[in-house]
């Protein structure tokens, strides 16, 4: 039980429900997950190494994670799961011969974040949101004797890292998926990693524990396609790369599903009997409720839609 106590609070939401019914996640890199993790290229200068969806848990990996090579070295954004430094950094090495310099972090959990101690040292920088550090601090792998691998920069708003070709905008723009998502955008590249406000085509999937919600995530979501620019290719948490047409078609398709939680809440129908009736919207194409049975379906998301909503008031 302490095993799976320890890896639910790594690894988030996700995993703890894995862990709750279960079935524990592998431990570690395994021959299934090693094949799935792969390195492809963006854009010049940009690559994405893949971490299995979660829809294939004997495959997962963690989030994507993003690869860009500077004139100063690399920075990686999101770290995967613990075990994976080697496995990434062996990826790494087969684009460039250039140390790791940077980490971000998109958000805390332990698939985005688990393997930033193989890449921490004295001259490696890792930069956070602010409410993001707090939650990691609360994590084992960030506490304890394990404090010196927190990320040593944070900010609140907006931060600028890196000049030039070379320069990375990171956002924050509210509460969605936790309460410290970072939006990081490459800017010449023209590409921005979304970490899990936008992991799949699929449902909201918040962590109310670190902040998240529900009825802000589409506000928060509106707010980045309204403020950021130039930006035609997005980095999702954990699907293949997207559009910046497929970030605003998810903004909206949250929107409306807060609209759906609100009018039924109105109606007084219950979570539960608003759930079974809630369908997908046929103009949202390749949709699906939620990419894993475990995962937060209409229910769960009208029932945290509710609270929050009810707390309002
Ligand atoms: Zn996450």
């Amino acid at each position: 039980m302490k095993r799976g106590l320890v890896l639910g609070s790594l690894i988030g939401v996700a995993v703890l429900s894995m862990v709750v019914s279960g079935q524990a996640p592998p431990a570690g890199p395994t021959p299934a997950s090693l094949a799935a993790t792969k390195i492809e290229k963006v854009k010049d200068n940009l690559y994405v190494i893949t971490g299995s969806g979660a829809e294939n848990q004997a495959a997962f990996s963690g989030g994507n994670t993003a690869v860009f090579i500077t004139d100063g070295g690399v920075t990686l954004v999101d770290t995967k799961l613990p075990g994976w430094g080697p496995r990434v950094l062996e990826l790494v090495k087969t684009v460039t011969n250039k140390p790791v310099t940077r980490i971000i972090n998109t958000h805390t959990h332990g698939d985005h974040t688990g393997s930033n101690a193989a890449f921490m040292g004295a001259t490696v920088e890792s930069v956070v949101q602010e409410n993001t550090k707090t939650n990691m601090a609360k994590m084992p792998e960030f506490s304890g004797a394990n404090a010196k691998f927190l990320p040593n920069k944070t900010y609140k708003d907006k931060l600028t890292v890196g000049s030039g070709k070379d320069a990375i905008d990171l956002y924050y723009f509210g509460r969605g998926h936790t309460n410290g998502d970072s939006f990081v955008v490459f800017r010449a590249l023209r590409t921005m990693h979304v970490g899990d406000i936008f992991a799949w085509k699929a449902l909201p999937y918040v962590d109310t524990m670190n902040g998240g919600s529900v009825v802000e995530q589409p506000e928060t979501l509106a707010r980045a396609v309204k403020t950021v620019k130039n930006v035609d290719t997005i980095i999702n948490g954990h699907v293949p790369i997207g559009t910046w047409n497929d970030l605003k078609e998810y903004a909206q398709f949250t929107k409306e599903f807060v609209d759906y939680a609100r009018a039924s809440m109105k109606a007084g129908k219950s979570a539960a009997q608003a759930g079974k009736e809630y369908t997908l919207d046929p103009k949202f194409k390749g949709y699906v409720v939620s990419v894993n049975p475990m995962f937060a379906g209409a229910e769960t998301n009208l029932q945290i839609a509710y609270d929050e909503l009810k707390s309002k008031k």
